[in-house]
């Protein structure tokens, strides 16, 4: 064997795919990773067979494909009221996975520091430790999950290249407020700090509450990469379509990683996406569609001893179990997919010191009838 010493030496396997893996072997209900068990729209379907027949078969442009770029500008225009310029400040990605890393990789130098709020969405840490840069984790405060907001202040130093936020957040199910944004605002202010706000649960968002774009605040925007999912937007996570949009001179950075990173990514999928997202409906009825789902799965086991605060946003309820149990919330998770044939995803792997605070994420991005299945089961524990 030939040695050589892992660039990522904590790094396993995502607890996504432990937890799925372990729900296919248990045959449990999967409540665990976030994708859903429904259908895209059929209409979609069509529009992408359509562009597949048509032949754009072969490489999409680099920045991805026109129509898909305009109507992303044109949806950035009509619910955030900004202007982003598809030839210059929007990139189609592999996902809004792809978009983060290669947003990492064009910036992020040895010893670097990156703000990121835990419990964070696992993509981020290991992207940054690949590049040598340094996580700074900030630990968003109890049931609410709230920032401290001078606790920020104190971690920013002269190190500092950038802050990821995460509205609506995965896997706490909360939203920044108008408030959070307008203090974010002030303490970038005068500095190079870059914000990379991932929204890719941007059209799931509940109870009327609207989603705080970092595009609706000029101080923010100017040093903003917003990233999105059209697999989360469009329940077809296994398409891998996503995209960033950012201010000019970001952008030309970001392209000269993107462009050796992926190139472009699937056309036939951003021709029919493209035509889809041109009907406003497809996306504005998401947060009423996704809210009777978790209405749904909330009324269910209102009769159960988990306990919980009705998730803001995000397809992901978290439930506190600290009225049945003292377990680790891992062995906690494993034992519920073993025993009881339900699987869930543990919050303690997403803190940086893998704190226990006795919670689980379930997605309710399901049928009634799997949301019923399993609210049978919960109510059980
Ligand atoms: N960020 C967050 C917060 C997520 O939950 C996910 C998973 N959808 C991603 C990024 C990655 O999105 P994609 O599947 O488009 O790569
Ligand atoms: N975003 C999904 C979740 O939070 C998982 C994506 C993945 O498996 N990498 O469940």
């Amino acid at each position: 064997m030939i040695q050589h010493t892992s660039k990522l030496p904590n790094v396993g396997t995502t607890i996504f795919t432990v937890m799925s893996q372990l729900a296919a072997k248990e045959n449990a209900i999967n409540l665990s990773q976030g994708f859903p068990n429904f259908p895209s729209d059929p209409k979609l379907i069509g529009m992408v067979q359509q562009a597949l027949r048509e032949n754009y078969n072969q490489y999409a442009p680099m920045p991805g494909a026109s129509i898909l770029r305009e109507a992303i500008a044109e949806k950035m225009e009509l619910l955030y009221q900004r202007v982003y310029n598809p030839d210059t400040e929007i990139v189609v990605t592999a996902g809004a996975t792809q978009a983060i890393f290669t947003i990492i990789s064009a910036f992020i130098r040895p010893k670097d520091e990156v703000i990121i709020f835990t419990p964070a969405y696992d993509c981020y840490a290991p992207a940054i430790e690949t590049h040598g840069g340094k996580v700074v984790p900030i630990q968003l405060r109890g049931k609410e999950f709230s920032v401290d907001w001078d606790e920020v202040r104190s971690k920013i130093s002269s190190k500092t290249k950038m802050l990821i936020i995460n509205t609506p957040h995965n896997p706490s199910g909360t939203v920044l407020s108008e408030d959070d944004m307008r203090e974010l605002s002030i303490i970038l202010e005068n500095t190079d700090i870059i914000l990379l706000s991932d929204e890719v649960y941007e059209h799931i968002i509940f109870d009327g509450v609207p989603h705080q774009s970092a595009a609706l605040h000029p101080k923010l925007a100017e040093r903003a990469f917003i990233t999105a999912s059209f697999g989360k937007t469009f329940h077809n996570t296994g398409w891998k379509i996503g995209y960033c949009v950012a201010p000019k001179p970001l952008m030309e950075e970001f392209k000269k990683v993107h462009q050796f990173n992926v190139f472009s990514v699937n056309h036939p999928m951003q021709i029919g996406i493209g035509k889809y997202l041109k009907t406003p409906k497809h996306y504005m009825e998401l947060p009423a569609f996704f809210q009777q789902k978790r209405d749904y799965f909330l009324d269910k086991i209102k009769d159960s001893r988990f306990t919980w605060k009705p998730s803001q946003g995000t397809y992901f309820q978290v439930l506190s179990y600290e009225n049945i149990t003292d377990e680790y919330d891992v062995d906690f998770a494993k034992r519920l997919t073993r025993t009881h044939k339900i699987a869930s995803i543990p919050l303690s792997v997403f803190n940086a010191q893998k704190e226990n605070h006795q919670l689980l994420r379930f997605c309710f991005a399901k049928t009634e009838e799997t949301l019923a299945a399993a609210a049978n089961i919960l109510n059980t524990i």
